[in-house]
């Protein structure tokens, strides 16, 4: 429909900290690397916030033309419960609390995470890359480098950090962040050194070890994302994604680890792109605090997840996002009033051709300018309602939502009203008796026959369910979240 070509993407490269012309490695494509979820939980939904950025970009990148190779890893081994390489592995740790074993905890969390992924409409990557599937490559990863980068202590074998150029390059490394990690591990030359195989301690049996050259154990976290992005993308990548706090630890590791091994002084992947935090009121939303909100539990009370991947979309992903329940029923709001606006639009006459044409032009530019624009959704997403009550035809509009939301992903050419309706929380009837109900009421009203409709309504108060009549979005009955 437009030619998307014709606006260079503008990213912004954490490495750099500037913006700067998306230039693929391989012309045409696009290879980018997630850092995907440590499965040893569920995952809370500011967790999901770094998939819808990650999809968001994927998105971008095919409908700029280019053919995307998507890897997330899953890390079902080695990431301890401090990042300073003490602590236990979280998974043998949540295993040992629930008395499974680590595979079983694994599999039920990637399962769990892959059907959030489903819900919140981010499409499936080119590969999930499971960590425990690749432990003998990256053993021989850690040999090829061992001799010049690394040195071995009691605990297992270390990279020595002062052997590659500008290490914490991309962190800006902070002294106090130092300070933190030289106790952790005695021995360690430098404090920012970091394990690439952690040996089992002597009389000790891990459920999850391998034998190495170091001695039975497993591998440190960073050596996984550094081994599985250059087998499945190459020495050298386009993208790389996470979470803003990788930017301090995790990644400038790897980038260590891939200097060492492509004996370059690049980092890897050009670009490094890290979304911002979900927070609430009590600060960043985390695992480790216990208390945290998944997806579920916004499906439970009701909320369509399209709701939430809308909450995200709003704010730009460098942006920090508040959560709140506002601001999620705001949200959905407004993902109900576009897929009514859509149900509309289908309904109305097609204007006059003059008008049609500037009103494309116009819209589809500058949705382009706004994803161009290191993915400015918020703006994006104006144009996409602009295109909702702008005077187009009805299957031009069409279909140019269809490519606004190959970006955008909200689904809104299929989504229902009725499939963004809350069951209020008082109720004491199902949503399907309110529904029977609600059509029974509706043909008394059609037949004049008020003192019937009045009763209904009186009935449904009573269980719980106040009705919204008159309502402009046609909530049906009152939100209670
Ligand atoms: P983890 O499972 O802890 O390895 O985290 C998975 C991803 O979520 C990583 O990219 C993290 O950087 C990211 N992440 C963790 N907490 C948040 C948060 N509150 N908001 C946004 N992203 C987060
Ligand atoms: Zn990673």
């Amino acid at each position: 429909m437009n030619d998307t070509a014709a606006q260079p993407l503008k990213l912004f490269n954490s490495l750099t900290r500037q913006m700067e012309e998306f230039t693929p490695v391989h012309p045409g494509e696009a290879r980018v690397y997630t850092c995907g979820p440590t499965v040893y939980n569920f995952q809370h939904i500011g967790n999901m916030r770094a998939y819808i950025f990650a999809d968001l970009l994927g998105r971008t990148l095919n409908w700029k033309g280019y053919k995307l190779t998507h890897v997330i890893n899953i890390t079902d081994v080695g990431h301890l419960t401090s990042d300073a390489d003490a602590g236990d592995d979280k998974m043998e740790k949540a295993a040992a609390k629930a008395g499974k074993s680590a595979w079983d905890i694994a599999k039920y969390y990637t399962d769990a995470y892959w059907l959030d992924i489903d819900r919140l409409n981010i499409r499936q990557p080119a590969k999930w890359a499971i960590a425990t599937d690749h432990v003998e490559e990256m053993i021989a990863f850690a040999k090829s480098i061992a001799d010049k980068h690394c040195y071995e202590l009691e605990s297992g074998l270390y990279f020595d950090v002062s052997t590659v150029p500008d290490y914490g390059r991309l962190a800006g490394m902070q002294s106090d962040d130092i300070e933190g990690r030289i106790e952790a591990v005695e021995g360690k030359r430098h404090p920012q050194d970091f394990a690439i195989w952690r040996k089992t301690p002597a009389g000790e049996t891990r459920q999850m070890e391998w034998d190495s050259p170091w001695g039975k154990g497993a591998p440190g976290w960073h050596l996984e994302c550094s081994q599985m992005s250059i087998k499945y993308l190459g020495e050298r990548f386009d993208i790389h994604t996470g979470g803003i706090d990788h930017r301090e630890i995790h990644h400038p590791n790897e980038i260590a680890q891939n200097q060492a091994h492509n004996c370059s002084e690049h980092s890897g992947a050009n670009i490094w792109m890290h979304n911002n935090f979900l927070i609430d009121r009590a600060g960043k939303m985390s695992k480790s605090s216990g208390d945290f909100l998944r997806l579920q539990v916004l499906v439970d009370k009701g909320i369509h997840p399209l709701a939430y991947r809308l909450m995200c979309l709003q704010a730009h992903y460098r942006s920090e996002l508040e959560f709140t329940w506002e601001n999620l029923v705001a949200a959905l709001t407004r993902l109900k009033r576009i897929v009514m606006g859509v149900e509309k639009m289908r309904a109305k006459d097609n204007p006059s051709i003059l008008d049609v044409e500037n009103a494309i032009a116009s819209t589809m530019m500058r949705f382009e300018e706004a994803i161009s624009d290191d993915l400015n959704t918020s703006v994006a997403l104006t144009q996409m309602e602009r295109t909702i009550t702008a005077s187009i035809g009805r299957s031009t509009a069409e279909e140019m939502l269809r490519e606004m939301d190959t970006v955008l992903g909200l689904n809104v050419l299929n989504l229902a009203r009725t499939d963004l309706r809350l069951a209020p929380k008082s109720a004491s009837i199902s949503e399907e008796e309110i529904e029977e109900k609600l059509d029974q009421r509706q043909q008394a009203k059609s037949e004049k026959d008020f003192a019937t409709a009045d009763t209904i309504r009186d009935e449904l108060i009573a269980q719980g369910v106040e009705l919204m009549d008159g309502d402009a979005l046609r909530w049906d009955w009152k939100i209670d979240v």
